[in-house]
């Protein structure tokens, strides 16, 4: 039995077999199989090849008519290769002796000979041939892993996917009937991937560093998102302990339930918002039955998941009325417009150029303003919405007022575009802004002058505040929302949104982390935007305590000098005030 420690990302205990997904372009981690899989794996590595084979032959084949022989006899000496007996029988004799999986197999015979290649340099005609063999071992181990997830798809499950990272796209694709937990060697507490696996309500922990050369395909894996562990082939004591804590964790989750109804009031009755934060249209129904009071964020960007073509006006319009629809009458949706790029998947028909510095790049609004047709394409589908349910319009990632005030005049000429065809919308739509840049913080009580609310996105804001990438497993200890500088950030946004009487709402994974909640309530939020799967615990939060003994602890830790201090006051306030939770 090994137990592993990394950062929790999602709650829940989740038990099931290792499924080790290899993601494009990483290194395929070293691992082993069960004894009695040494001849699936080989039988897979063969089919692997074949298919791989047959694609060079069809690309040959079209290529001829196209171009002529001389480019598509690139092709056929692919086939040939993979045809070939000699990284065949390489690849089956290494899962043979040490019983590798496929995947690690195939990635070392053709690494071998890469190598020994490029040390003939390029001058030489077989040191310029190694591009065409790190070409075939991409789709030999395209088509290994097309076959992992078909396994996964046709599976019963409960299965763990294990892996070196996961994107967003592939987190979305798991199906939480079969896969009931992920693990990743890195990525961080408000990565995208870790804020998909929260609202597929997976167990989740990541950020653990190099571990999968530590796990055979098969063995029993049990997820502990509340404690960030992991712990690869327990003892029998440790499943039964773990199963019964399963059933607990469970039993809570039906307990909070029930607050579904109640409302989000502190001791003292000062009443508090809490919306629900969303990806998928179909999640409406996870708020409305957590008790959200709305969406307070809507990552439209999601609809983007997937597609090889931009979604047309029609299909952003019926996402948000699905929303709407599924919150019901008077429920406000905030539809956040696109905040694509950096790790938020690039769509294959627009040809952004690879940036060195993507989190700092033409990410987000940046990308909007520069793709007028498609901002306007979306803005279109949110106003047309607007005139079915209490829409809400908000921009991402701004970092200047003249970036704000482009977004209105692009909105308004929109709303001049749909008034001219006669198309109905609400003309008084709210507008508002993500505070997520320091920059945009700094400068709150000038932009509390542009918009009607504020959101203040936490997981950019600590990012960016500390120059801390929030994906960045090597980081966690210094991406933290409770590093005073964000706290005053946080307290300076707040002030002006006050001052200018606007609204003032909070967006980031932070919101959902109950140990934030007294100190968010103390430095005068009331609007919480979260994971709907968190709601009824932050409920519980404050519904235990006064809004007076909130401001006090929110003074106290403003004062302290480091995230790890006001962690440790916070962890004990909240022992001391809200014991059922923290005790
Ligand atoms: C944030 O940055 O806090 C936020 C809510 O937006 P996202 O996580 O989508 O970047
Ligand atoms: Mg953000």
């Amino acid at each position: 039995m090994k137990i592993l420690s990394g950062i929790s990302v999602s709650p829940g205990v989740a038990i099931g077999t290792a499924v080790v997904l290899d993601a494009e372009g990483q290194r395929v981690s070293a691992r082993h199989v069960e004894a009695s899989q040494v001849e699936n794996e080989i039988a897979r590595m063969r089919q692997a090849f074949a298919a791989a084979a047959r694609a060079a032959r069809e690309s040959q084949r079209a290529v001829a008519d196209k171009l002529g022989r001389q480019i598509s006899d690139i092709f056929g000496a692919h086939a040939q290769l993979l045809e070939g007996q000699v990284l065949l029988q390489k690849s089956e004799s290494l899962i043979r002796q040490n019983h590798w999986a496929a995947e690690y197999a195939v990635s070392q015979v053709l690494g071998d000979i890469v190598q020994s290649m490029a040390r003939l340099g390029p001058e030489n005609r077989f040191g310029s041939r190694s591009a065409d063999l790190l070409d075939i071992e991409r789709q030999v181990l395209q088509h290994l892993r097309g076959q992992r997830r078909e396994q996964i798809r046709s599976s019963r499950g409960p299965l763990i996917i294990l892996a070196t990272d996961l994107s967003p796209s592939e987190t979305a694709n798991l199906d939480p009937s079969q896969v009931h937990g992920l693990v990743t060697e890195g990525g961080g507490k408000a990565s995208h991937t870790a804020i998909i696996a929260g609202a597929l309500g997976l167990p989740a922990v990541v950020g653990l560093g190099p571990f999968l050369e530590e796990v055979t395909d098969g063995s029993t894996i049990i997820v502990d998102g509340q404690a960030g562990q992991v712990i690869i082939d327990p003892d029998e004591e440790t499943l039964q302990r773990y199963q019964s804590r399963r059933d607990d964790f469970r039993h809570l989750e039906q307990k909070w339930l029930q607050l579904r109804d109640v409302p989000a009031v502190t001791r003292d009755n000062h009443r508090v918002t809490l919306f629900g934060n969303i990806e998928f249209p179909h999640e409406a129904r996870h708020c409305q039955e957590r008790g959200a009071e709305g969406v307070g964020l809507y990552r439209t960007e999601f609809l983007y998941l997937g597609k090889t073509e931009d979604p047309t006006e029609e299909e952003h319009f019926e996402a948000y009325m699905q929303v709407i629809r599924e919150l019901g009458p008077g429920r406000p949706v905030v539809i956040r417009t696109l905040d694509l790029g950096a790790d938020k998947f690039h769509m294959a028909s627009w040809k952004v150029e690879p940036e060195r510095n993507p989190f700092l790049g033409v990410r987000s609004i940046r990308l909007c303003l520069r793709n007028l047709a498609l901002f306007k394409t979306q803005l279109r589908a949110i106003l047309r919405a607007s005139g079915h349910g209490d829409v809400r319009i908000m921009f991402p990632m701004i970092s200047t007022l003249a970036e704000i005030r482009q977004c209105k005049l692009v909105l308004n000429e929109v709303q001049e575009d749909l008034h001219d065809a006669g198309v109905p919308f609400n003309d008084r739509i709210p507008v508002g802004t993500m505070i997520e840049v320091p920059s945009a913080a700094i400068l709150a009580d000038q932009f509390a002058r542009e918009v009607d609310f504020f959101s203040i996105g936490t997981n950019d804001l600590v990012q960016y505040t500390l120059a801390a990438d929030r994906t960045n497993e090597n980081l966690a200890q210094l991406y933290s929302p409770a590093d005073p500088a964000v706290l005053r950030l946080i307290r300076m946004i707040v002030d002006a949104a006050h001052k200018h009487n606007i609204e003032v709402n909070i967006c980031g994974e932070m919101s959902g982390d109950s140990l934030y909640t007294l100190l968010l309530l103390g430095m005068g939020l009331r609007q919480l935007s979260l994971t709907p799967q968190h709601i009824p615990e932050i409920k519980t939060v404050i519904r235990s305590v006064t809004l007076t003994e909130a401001k006090r602890v929110a003074e106290e830790a403003l004062r302290l000098e480091s995230a790890r201090d006001v962690l440790t006051y916070l962890r004990e306030q909240n022992r001391r005030l809200v014991p059922e939770m923290f005790g």
